[in-house]
């Protein structure tokens, strides 16, 4: 079964983002748990968790089929401890946070190196930081989200990934999120039937599909290896829409949360009730 969303406004509270899922025919869906752009937020309320679950109940989202995202402040592979302290303890918060609402997954940006260490060494730090966090929360996976590879954010090769899941320490607790987009202009050319498969047999060998927790569905407004991150509507970038119907039927991709993160929300419903229907 292919449950389809996108990344919906938890604006007003945590409890609303279940019902903008629904309103636009979502099976699932991201949600930011704080300000994604504020280091230090209010915690959550009891009123607003049991809210949030009371309307995930009412709309039959389980935890499966949410993903929540972290804030794109924290840089788990910080090179420096000041910044690296921050980033880690913002993290813990947003693991604590997913565990108040029920949640099972978080998924984040791994980090970068700032051009200041190593790339085995931002690596290492990253994972580090992970076994941080799962040390102190309980049921919430880590989801490494690949990138486009932009500036000194790594993450962005499969064998990147794997270095951090090699070194976290419990392996039932982390996964990946695999964004189209970010891999298309990273360098993986998912476009073509051929690229597609090879991608995914790649992927299969180096990292395995049992780490597969979530896909984000974006077109790309840029080429392939541009190493730039720019979301498009689905079929209106260079990544075309045969794609979206390949990762729709394959059946690889079951079961875990396929999120849009397009730039065009006004079009979200639209565009989950085509990939629905690809998914037929
Ligand atoms: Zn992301
Ligand atoms: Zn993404």
């Amino acid at each position: 079964m292919k449950y389809i969303g996108a990344h919906v406004s938890a604006s007003g509270g945590v409890e609303n983002a279940p019902i903008n899922a629904h309103e636009i025919g979502a099976t699932a869906f991201a949600l930011f748990t704080k300000n994604q752009r504020q280091w230090k937020v209010a915690p959550l309320t009891k009123d607003s968790i049991s809210r949030f679950k009371k309307n995930c109940e009412l709309y039959r989202y389980q935890p499966f089929q949410i993903l929540p995202h972290d804030s794109y402040l924290i840089n788990l592979g910080h090179p420096e401890k000041e910044g690296l302290d921050k980033s880690r303890e913002a993290f813990i918060d947003e693991m604590q946070r997913c565990e108040q609402l029920g949640l099972d997954r978080l998924n984040f940006h791994p980090g970068s190196s700032l051009g200041k260490i190593s790339d085995e060494a931002c690596l290492k730090l990253i994972a580090e930081s992970v076994n941080i966090a799962l040390d102190k929360t309980k049921g919430v996976i880590a989801v490494i989200e690949n990138t486009s590879g932009q500036g000194s954010n790594l993450g962005f090769t499969f064998e990147q990934l794997k270095l951090i899941i090699d070194n976290v320490e419990d392996k039932t607790r982390v996964g990946v999120c695999i964004d189209t987009c970010h891999a298309y202009t990273a360098g993986y050319d998912i476009k073509t039937e051929k690229g597609f498969k090879d991608t995914f047999t790649k992927f299969n060998s180096i990292i395995g599909f049992k780490y597969l927790k979530g896909m984000h569905i974006n077109d790309s407004k840029k080429e392939l290896a541009t190493r730039v991150d720019r979301h498009d509507s689905l079929g209106k970038g260079f990544l075309g829409i045969d794609i979206f119907k390949m990762i729709m039927g394959d059946s690889r991709f079951d079961n875990i949360p396929l999120i849009l993160e397009t730039p065009d929300e006004t079009i979200w419903k639209e565009e989950i009730s085509l990939l629905k229907s690809f998914a037929k």
